[in-house]
């Protein structure tokens, strides 16, 4: 069914939607058995210009704004398909985009825009600093014209299909620093180049096709032409890009949440249980109508943010309360989708379990839920920080 949110950027959502039926559920489930990067669908995405969406025009993009962006993913993943493989690539680059030199953006921009180039991979995460990313300790000394980098990350997806990554690193020791999110510094790595020499990159099998992986660095030289912005001030340049990572994945759970509401409701209109179809009970209905409530809440909230975004406004608390609205909102829908299709729904053949394992990430990454609660706690409602 349609709502008056899921009808806007009409023409983008049409054009995801025809290309998303060339990539049908058999497609998803081949590559989920093996755990393989979905790089046709990639490639077509790419080649349809929806991952050079938010770049301007004057380097090769549409120019558009966040919202056209969210309408993309919510299409690929309402469709039964995952944005995952991709969808850094939309925020990634606004790093570069706000707080890169003129030289970076005419060097990158253009080939990224144009498909040449592939900006999939964000490093931030570590093992031993988990959310508290202040603790990270993967260090940058600078020697010459180069960064010398040393330490390690952990779930940093996409680094095997990517040609360059956001790097976050620390560059004056937390001890060191004036606060503690002082000092840390973007570095742009190519990591073609990096692979071998001083970098290595070893997957991690998780309950998704996510294609994430660990990282470890020993002594990786980049260039420092390749810092992003001012030293020590990239902490600020990541929780940029962090409000329209947490919209656009918002916006995922959004087409999650629709998917299983389209699949659960027609299933239950069809299914015939006891010589009549189970959706004219309401024990079936009402679950199928509290998730459809709970996903078009969430739409909203998400639509909010995105607009504030859009706008040039703050817009970290909306981000933030719409990712986790839209997460629980997908998670309830993936719930009630699979309970509708009783055993059918432990097939792998009706998407339902895929999906199910997928949508199950967005509570936790990239931000999880108590980090939200905590964030509204203490900057929307003043609430003493209990960290
Ligand atoms: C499949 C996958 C892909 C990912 N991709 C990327 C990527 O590309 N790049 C990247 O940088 N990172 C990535 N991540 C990392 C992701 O962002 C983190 O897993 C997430 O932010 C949670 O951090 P953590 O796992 O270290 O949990 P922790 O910080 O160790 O927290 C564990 C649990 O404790 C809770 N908790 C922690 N502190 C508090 C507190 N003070 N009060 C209450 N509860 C608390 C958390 O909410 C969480 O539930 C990915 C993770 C996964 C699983």
């Amino acid at each position: 069914m349609q709502t008056p949110q899921d009808q806007s950027f009409p023409e983008i959502r049409e054009s995801v939607r025809k290309l998303c039926a060339q990539f049908p559920g058999s497609y998803w489930q081949a590559l989920d058995r093996e755990r393989i990067y979905p790089k046709d669908f990639v490639k077509a995405l790419t080649q349809g210009g929806f991952l050079s969406i938010l770049i301007p025009e004057m380097y090769g993009g549409s120019g558009l704004g966040l919202g056209a962006a969210t309408a993309v993913l919510e299409e690929i993943h309402r469709s039964g398909g995952n944005g995952g493989a991709c969808h850094a690539q939309m925020y990634t680059m606004g790093t570069v985009l706000k707080h890169g030199s003129a030289a970076q953006k005419a060097k990158f921009l253009p080939k990224i825009a144009a498909g040449e180039l592939a900006l999939q991979a964000f490093g931030v995460t570590e093992p031993d600093s988990g959310t508290d990313t202040t603790r990270i300790r993967t260090f940058a000394r600078k020697e010459g014209d180069r960064y010398i980098v040393k330490g390690q990350k952990i779930w940093i997806s996409r680094a095997e299909h990517s040609d360059l990554m956001i790097l976050l690193v620390r560059t004056t020791p937390r001890e060191q620093a004036v606060k503690p999110s002082d000092g840390m510094s973007v570095l742009l790595v190519d990591l073609r180049a990096a692979v071998g020499k001083g970098l290595t990159i070893r997957p991690v099998r998780t309950m998704l096709n996510h294609a994430t992986t660990e990282l470890f660095f020993d002594d990786l030289a980049v260039p420092v032409e390749n810092l992003i912005g001012v030293e020590g001030e990239g902490f600020r340049y990541i929780l940029d890009g962090m409000n329209a990572e947490r919209i656009l994945i918002a916006s995922e759970c959004i087409g999650d949440g629709r998917f299983f509401i389209d699949r659960a409701a027609a299933y239950a209109k069809e299914r015939q249980v006891f010589g009549a179809p189970i959706g004219r009970n309401q024990g079936i209905q009402f679950p199928i109508a509290r998730a459809h409530i709970q996903t078009a809440a969430a739409a909203a909230m998400v639509d909010n943010a995105s607009a504030l975004f859009d706008a040039g406004k703050p817009c970290g608390t909306e981000a933030n309360m719409a990712k986790l609205l839209a997460s629980e909102a997908s998670w309830y829908a993936a719930d009630m989708c699979l309970q509708t299709h009783g055993g059918f729904g432990f097939a792998e053949e009706y998407d339902i379990e895929r999906k199910f394992r997928e949508t199950r990430l967005y509570q936790v990454a990239p931000i999880s839920t108590n980090l939200i609660l905590s964030h509204v706690a203490t900057h929307a409602l003043g609430l003493p920080k209990s960290f």
